[in-house]
């Protein structure tokens, strides 16, 4: 290696002697409420798979099919190999399933982000973005060229106040996370719409972590709060609650026309494959179908949130099934992780700059999958971990 490269050998010392180092286990088995990880059987706390989707019986059977049918690439970008069917019909079905004119795939929830934000603002626009707001909602923002003004987490007086203060521009753009992924709160998006309709702003939803949890048999923020026609546009990912990967934007007809035109990820990088998108359309099957594997996430939710509060543990401002257990510094969150999975159970610890500095959590993600049985086993090694370091 050149010495042009060694500061970056000094700076993942500084990670790891921070405890900000991020190690990433090898798992060697399918997505589940148990894993294989490094030989060993392990309950999992870790993934996005609200619903068990991952490793669905229906889902795998459609990606088999779907490859027997349509293969395994997509040949190119869509708008130049031309689009398979497969793709359309997953775009009328998520549009039909969350109860808008229409919706457009992209290959991740990251890129339908980075593909919406610039198409809708540029240089002469402003954003109005709450300052928790995902990774790849910020990279959209800032490959936008608009102006970015954040406002505080949440807080309608303090976006209004910004709203006011700000001025000069063409358009504007008010855009938030539904669910936010690292405290488990909701957006108020019934006053965050109030605010737009007042200030003529575009309103933006990112329901990455809405969509499957919240609102009649899973339909996302916009249903859970009865908006539907109020908010300008949704983003979804297929790889949570969904189970598979892909991301989505979904709105009136024009919006996703105009996507099809200048959604950059869209028009430059190639579509998901079509095992990818059968899957995804399986999923949608499923969640019309019953509202069981939704009900039971909000059962496991509660169940093991009202446990860990008995036991003394601070879960934070979760109003979801993602339970943070709230520890402070980062080494305790590692060390905490660490223990607990020497005891069987996988949950990750989550530090800068995913939270804030200070913040550092284990962040329990609960799924249908589980048992209560499961939920119990994990109570008792949170309990046990939890005295070991003081921590309850
Ligand atoms: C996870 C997440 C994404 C990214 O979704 P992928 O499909 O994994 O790229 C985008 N936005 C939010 C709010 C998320 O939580």
């Amino acid at each position: 290696m050149s010495d042009r490269l060694s500061w970056i050998q000094d700076e993942l010392d500084a990670l790891k002697a921070q405890g900000l180092f991020i190690t990433i286990r090898t798992l060697s088995s399918p997505q589940g409420a148990w894993l294989e990880v490094d030989g060993r059987r392990v309950l999992n706390f870790c993934s996005n798979n609200y619903l068990g989707l991952a490793n669905h019986p229906h889902l795998r059977e459609a990606a088999r099919r779907a490859i027997e049918t349509h293969g395994v690439g997509p040949g190119a970008v869509r708008t130049i190999a031309g689009t398979m069917d497969l793709h359309l019909e997953l775009e009328r079905r998520l549009a039909a399933f969350k109860g808008v004119e229409a919706a457009i795939s992209f290959q991740s929830g990251f890129n339908a982000n980075l593909g919406a934000i610039p198409a809708l603002v540029g240089k002469e626009d402003v954003i109005f973005s709450d300052e928790l707001n995902h990774a790849s909602i910020i990279d959209g923002c800032r490959l936008s060229r608009a102006r970015i003004v954040r406002y505080r987490h949440n807080d309608i007086d303090d976006l209004r106040r910004v709203v006011r203060e700000t001025e000069g521009y063409r358009r504007a753009l008010l855009v938030t996370d539904g669910v936010f992924s690292m405290d488990g709160d909701i957006a108020p998006l019934d006053r965050l719409a109030d605010v737009a309709e007042e200030h003529n702003l575009m309103l933006m939803v990112d329901d990455a972590h809405g969509e499957g949890v919240l609102g009649r048999g899973g339909r996302g923020i916009v249903d859970h709060f009865g908006l539907h026609g109020r908010v300008d546009v949704e983003v979804g990912t297929m790889s949570k609650a969904f189970g598979v990967m892909g991301g989505y934007v979904a709105g009136p007809r024009p919006v996703v026309d105009w996507l099809r035109q200048r959604g950059r990820p869209f028009l430059f990088s190639s579509a998901v494959t079509p095992a990818d998108v059968a899957a995804c359309i399986a999923a949608v099957d499923l969640l019309e179908e019953s509202t069981e594997l939704v009900d039971r996430l909000w059962e496991n939710g509660r169940y093991f949130k009202a446990g860990m509060k008995q036991l003394g543990f601070d879960t934070g401002a979760s109003e979801t099934p993602i339970t943070p257990v709230m520890l402070g510094e980062a080494p305790l969150a590692q060390r905490f992780s660490k223990r607990l999975f020497e005891e069987g159970v996988f949950a990750t610890a989550i530090g800068f700059p995913t939270v804030p500095r200070g913040k550092a959590r284990i962040r329990v993600m609960i799924s249908a999958a589980h048992t209560t049985d499961d939920l119990d086993q994990a109570l008792e090694v949170f309990e046990k971990v939890g005295k070991e370091l003081a921590v309850v």
